[in-house]
């Protein structure tokens, strides 16, 4: 079936959200969302979000603190822009309707984290995303203009290739129609032609086997970009949370805190023994990076899926006093934290690249934007500052729509696209020829292209990936579409833009950490202790 929007959005998100509540005054918006649209990240960001709201921070501040995180690497017209955009974007959220806690005072509560050298995060209580996504979804829905689908898995973009033309990454013409859209609930694909397109699928989390991200987080959109030609970049730079709860069984990994590192826990190895000494003279209090590649390490070493945080030395009253909810959370598994230590792993949390866009959110490929997680402005460089991915989306959605609004006018409508064929395709009836393989490419993401590399680590990433991407490959031409096979495939995609990145960057450097470039090492903890 074909359906026809002036706006298509792909993903309902903090970015797709407010992109498509500032362009719906000029024309037709569709969002769609794979799942149900509360289910995104952004309804799991705790912390809140970074702005400069009163003095003494100043735009010049955060801009300095953003570019430190980044190590550099990141683009400095973007920091600005994004710093400088920063109060005006919260009013948006504030006329909205979204609340952020204040003082007695009436002023902004404003929380500072890790890297910030000024109080500058606006949150609301600890659920901030919750809050945003409740908002903005509510305002979208009574939108007249704005119609969302539920359940609908976008599946490729709509290009010349599908017109029967060559599409080579050289071409400097690529041109986005739309999509293909497959409706969940009647495994029907639709086709849907849109004059602007937006992609913000968010991250790509599950890519590994422990994250913070939601079960949705699998680059898709990143893979679609990328497979219809369009340009990605700095895909090596992945954020690991240090320490959420080890349990296979859960998706996404429960965060145990850093705060209860601060209590007094301490990091031990399988056998009970304390190990970051030997990495850190803080111990278990060393910034987060630095305990990152640590418990990493000891992972490699004993083989092990985890780590141990003991917390059986500290007080117990006020052990659950302070951390009731992870006190919980560990006893509804069968662990009592004060008798039993809580198993802990790396998860992978953020990615800092994705689809290459300019300042206003446009990508490689002409009528395609791209905002949010999926997206790489040159925000964060080589490692991404607390809490500045929430703004970093509603900064480019502005930006997109400011942009997408002034061209509309002059597209047409491609009618010539075919709608989704079919032919030769038999349903799957082997589940397990795709469970497998996605935990067979979570254990070799997590295993040699984790929080600690090697060239020798990425080289066997990359040889046992290009098996699976021929078994999937195969797979995929021969079965009916279904969400499933094209997630193992995006994922796929995914990693291997990871590994390429990675092993074209010769240096240790931001997130990307090589043991073959060791020299770095020592410049890294420095700054690193300063966060
Ligand atoms: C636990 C946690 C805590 C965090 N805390 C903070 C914080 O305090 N501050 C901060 O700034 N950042 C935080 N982050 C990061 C931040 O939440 C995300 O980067 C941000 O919310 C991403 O928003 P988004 O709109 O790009 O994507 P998301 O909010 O993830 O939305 C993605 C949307 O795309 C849809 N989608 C994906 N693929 C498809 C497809 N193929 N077809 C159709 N729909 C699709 C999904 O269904 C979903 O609707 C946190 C992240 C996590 C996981």
């Amino acid at each position: 079936m074909k359906r026809k929007y002036d706006f298509l959005v792909v993903g309902t998100g903090i970015a797709g959200l407010s992109y498509a509540l500032k362009v719906a005054d000029a024309g037709s918006v569709c969002i769609v969302s794979k799942a149900d649209a509360k289910e995104t990240a952004t309804r799991y960001a705790q912390g809140g979000i970074a702005a400069v709201m009163y003095t003494p921070d100043t735009y010049e501040k955060h801009i300095k603190d953003t570019m430190i995180a980044g190590d550099d690497l990141n683009d400095p017209e973007i920091v600005r822009i994004t710093i400088t955009e920063s109060t005006d974007r919260i009013k948006d959220l504030i006329d909205w309707g979204v609340s952020f806690d204040k003082t007695k005072a009436g002023r902004f509560d404003l929380g500072r984290e890790g890297g910030h050298s000024e109080y500058r995060v606006l949150h609301h209580k600890d659920n901030t995303g919750y809050e945003i996504q409740n908002v903005l979804l509510a305002q979208a829905l009574k939108h007249p203009n704005i119609e969302i689908l539920e359940n609908h898995f976008a599946v490729e973009i709509l290009t010349q290739h599908h017109l029967g033309e060559k599409v080579t990454r050289s071409r400097k013409d690529i041109e986005c129609y739309g999509a293909y859209v497959l409706n969940i609930n009647t495994n029907i694909v639709d086709t849907i032609l849109a004059k602007v397109t937006m992609i913000a699928t968010g991250g790509i989390g599950n890519v590994y086997s422990s994250t913070t991200n939601p079960t949705v987080a699998t680059g898709d959109g990143i893979a679609m970009v990328y497979r219809a030609k369009g340009l990605v970049e700095n895909m090596e730079f992945i954020q690991f949370h240090p320490t959420a709860l080890y349990n296979p069984k859960e998706k996404p990994n429960f965060l145990i805190t850093e705060a209860l590192r601060g209590f007094g826990a301490i990091l031990k190895t399988l056998k009970g023994q304390e190990f970051m000494h030997k990495y850190d003279r803080r111990g278990s209090l060393a910034p987060r990076d630095i305990v990152a590649r640590a418990i990493d390490t000891e992972m490699k070493i004993s083989g092990g899926e985890h780590v141990y945080l003991d917390c059986r030395h500290l007080n117990k009253n006020e052990l659950i006093d302070h951390f009731p909810t992870i006190y919980a959370k560990c006893l509804s598994i069968g662990i009592d934290i004060t008798t039993s230590m809580i198993p802990v792993v790396p998860a992978a949390h953020y990615v800092c690249g994705g689809i290459k866009v300019d300042e206003f959110g446009r990508s490689s490929i002409k009528q395609l934007y791209a905002s949010g997680e999926c997206a790489y402005t040159g925000l964060h460089g080589a490692n991404r500052l607390a809490s500045n991915s929430l703004l970093e989306s509603l900064v480019f959605s502005h930006r997109a729509a400011l942009d997408s609004k002034n061209v509309i006018s002059k597209i047409q409508f491609n009618d010539r696209i075919r709608d989704w064929s079919y032919e030769g395709t038999v349903l799957n009836e082997e589940m397990i020829l795709i469970t497998q393989s996605i935990k067979d490419l979570q254990t070799l993401m997590s295993s040699y292209v984790g929080i600690v590399r090697s060239n020798l680590r990425l080289k066997r990433a990359m040889d046992r990936l290009e098996i699976l991407y021929k078994e999937t490959e195969d797979l995929f031409k021969k079965s009916i579409l279904s969400v499933d096979i094209c997630e193992l495939r995006n994922l796929i995609s995914v990693a291997y833009l990871i590994i390429k990145m990675a092993m074209g960057r010769k240096e240790s450097r931001g997130l990307h950490y090589s043991l073959d470039y060791p020299r770095y090492i020592s410049e890294i903890n420095t700054y690193q202790s300063e966060l």
